[in-house]
């Protein structure tokens, strides 16, 4: 097992949507340009979602041809969108390598949330995750996840608006903190996409030296996906815990002085049937998140055929959560969202759409 930083694979040319604010001034000023230009190509990109530079009329046209010469503006097409019974739209993306990547609409009564990728496939290889059996490709660069959600906007119905960001799909977002961090600073800026931090959720399995510096780009909320309650298990469930093990990882959490009551940390913990969903497991869970402001969410196992898992009967999980709750944890479960088009937490692996699944694959194609 390994965490070691992968690198960032080289894209073409420089995308205008890898960099935030500061650096996208910074680049104008270089070459001479005013900096107040990259505000404006800002609000063209992000709030009037126009990704041709012909189109940025407020910008004379030597400039946009500059603009045009030194940099690209798009990084991905959507391939596939899935619609499911419920709602959720699943959509696969293409990049220029021709790697893809998926990402998750899900419209809720009084909130619309995306999940993001921000890796193709996974290094941490979690025995019950999808994404982890694919195995790792690369880093998706900053423009990649950018685009996702740009993508994503316009599906939306004209009365939608996308309210939250969960950094939640294929990959694992602190492998990947360079890219992660300079997209959290364009979705937070007022100037680009303006939305509030604390609808962004960055989930992570726990790759501790990465906490800190994630939690000072913005104030953010962390989801810690733990899952186990003894480092026996996680070690078969999660493997970066042997390097980074439960003890560790609550301690890393006790000493962050930017999670709090007001920005609690939100802890994953994926229910799966005779594995870590005991009475036992349960009455030890209080006592480990002693001293951490924090919520419990509990995941029901999506049960998919490269994991040997199965969740748990409505009991059993009821249970679960009933001794957290009588224990004064605040807990929630998760509910289950996409799961007919393999869109739901952990089902991420560029499946194609099975024919017996009656939902039709609408192709769009991304001129
Ligand atoms: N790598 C990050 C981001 C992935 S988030 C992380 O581990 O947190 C996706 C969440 O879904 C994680 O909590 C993950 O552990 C959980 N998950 C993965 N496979 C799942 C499955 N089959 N059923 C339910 N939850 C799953």
């Amino acid at each position: 097992m390994t965490a070691e930083l992968p690198t960032t694979h080289a894209v073409r040319r420089p995308n205008l949507k890898d960099y935030a604010l500061p650096a996208l001034r910074a680049l104008f000023k270089e070459r001479g340009w005013p900096a107040y230009r990259g505000d404006q190509v800002a609000a063209w990109l992000y709030k009037n979602d126009v990704d041709c530079l012909d189109a940025m009329t407020n910008l004379p046209g030597d400039l946009r041809a500059a603009i045009d010469a030194d940099f690209d503006l798009s990084s991905l097409t959507v391939v596939t969108t899935q619609h499911s019974t419920d709602g959720t739209i699943k959509f696969l993306l293409g990049a220029f390598d021709g790697t893809q990547v998926e990402a998750v609409l899900i419209p809720e009564e009084r909130r619309v949330t995306l999940c993001v990728s921000t890796q193709v496939g996974c290094p941490l290889t979690c025995s019950f995750c999808a994404t982890g059996a694919l195995g790792f490709t690369r880093n998706l660069t900053t423009a990649e996840i950018v685009d996702q959600v740009l993508q994503a906007r316009r599906l939306l119905e004209p009365d939608q608006l996308l309210s939250n960001l969960v950094f939640m799909g294929m990959g694992e977002p602190l492998l990947n903190l360079p890219a992660v961090s300079e997209a959290i600073r364009l979705f937070s800026d007022p100037k680009a996409f303006g939305m509030a931090p604390r609808r962004i959720t960055v989930s992570t399995a726990g790759v501790l030296p990465q906490i800190s510096p994630l939690l000072e780009v913005a104030p953010i909320h962390l989801a810690v996906s733990l899952h186990a309650t003894t480092n026996e298990v996680r070690d078969v469930l999660v493997p970066l815990n042997k390097r980074f093990p439960i003890e560790k990882l609550l301690e890393t959490l006790r000493a962050e002085p930017r999670i709090n009551r007001r920005r609690p940390v939100f802890f994953e913990y994926t229910l799966m049937a005779g594995v870590n969903d005991s009475v036992e497991d349960a009455r030890r869970l209080p006592g480990l998140l002693e001293g951490i402001a924090s919520k419990v969410n509990v995941i029901p196992m999506n049960p998919h055929p490269d994991a040997p898992y199965q969740p748990p009967s409505r009991d059993v999980v009821d249970r679960f959560t009933a001794v957290l709750h009588n224990a004064g944890v605040r807990v929630t479960l998760r509910r289950d969202r996409g799961r007919d088009i393999d869109a739901a937490c952990g089902q991420l692996a560029n499946r194609a759409p099975t024919p017996t699944s009656g939902i039709p694959a609408l192709t769009r194609t991304n001129a």
